[in-house]
């Protein structure tokens, strides 16, 4: 095989890259306080539909910050938010909300999951603002646990599973509404290594078949099996690889 034949290939096993789903420009994050915290200095870049690309940097750079921007837990100090083309500074809170709810997944770290209830019905939690009947979203909760290879355990609560397993049902929680994008804050991070490469690899098999996911790390070796990195430090974008547009230009 020529390595122009495994470079098509490799892109055909894609999905194609489309619209602007967030956008930052100039994204600026103050925690105000007797001594302010500048956590993100002027953040620009977009990720568009179909991509699967890695936040990484050390502890404490603003990666978390950056998720809670571009998921719209936070406002910015400055600078512009735009999801889905919308502008995050003119929508109202309750505007916001919907967006959240129906837009945008999230996974984290600790999985935040109802421990008294099973993994069918956290999963179907994730529709609850949706305005789909009872049944109906315990039907597409099935689909979804089904989807991250969880069929089998549709009646366990939290307790009863392992952490691998905790994780896949907060990424069918985060997926069960078909957002635009699923933004994951250290998916990994509470995970041994065997699980968690497991869980990093759901998450390239879930892009492949379509879905736009955000993963932040501070895993360099994890992030650089990724064909897109934002890498950030001290609250500063400090470089973007872009495996793509790099192969584009050969
Ligand atoms: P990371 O996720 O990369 O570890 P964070 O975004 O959590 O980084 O934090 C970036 C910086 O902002 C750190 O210096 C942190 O201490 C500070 N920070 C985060 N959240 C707050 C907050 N609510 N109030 C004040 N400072 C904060
Ligand atoms: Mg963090």
């Amino acid at each position: 095989m020529t390595s122009q034949e495994a470079r098509t290939m490799a892109v055909g096993d894609r999905p194609r890259i489309g619209e602007p789903v967030i956008q930052l420009e100039n994204v600026t994050k103050i925690y105000p306080g007797a001594s302010p915290v500048v956590a993100l200095d002027k953040a620009t870049f977009t990720i568009r539909r179909g991509e699967l690309v890695a936040i990484v940097g050390p502890s404490g750079s603003g990666k978390s910050t950056l998720l809670q921007v571009m998921g719209t837990l936070d406002r910015p100090t400055s600078g512009r938010v735009r999801i889905v083309g919308e502008d995050v500074a003119r929508m109202s809170d309750r505007a916001l909300a919907q967006v959240r709810a129906t837009r945008i997944g999230f996974v984290f770290q600790q999985f935040f999951l109802a421990e008294h209830a099973t993994a069918l019905e956290n999963v179907a939690d994730g529709l609850l603002y949706s305005g789909v009947r009872y049944r109906s979203r315990l039907a597409a909760a099935r689909t979804a646990l089904e989807r991250v290879g969880l069929g089998h355990r549709l009646h366990h609560r939290p307790s009863q599973l392992s952490g691998g397993e905790r994780q896949r049902v907060a990424i069918a929680r985060a997926l069960v509404g078909n957002p635009a994008i699923v933004l994951a804050d250290e998916p990994t991070g509470n995970l041994d290594s065997v699980s968690g490469s497991a869980i990093f690899e759901l998450l390239q098999e879930l892009n492949r078949e379509g879905a736009t996911i955000v993963m932040i790390t501070h895993d360099r070796a994890l992030a650089a099996r990724l064909r897109r990195r934002i890498e950030v430090l001290d609250g500063h974008i400090v470089a973007e690889v872009n495996a793509d547009e790099e192969e584009a230009l050969l």
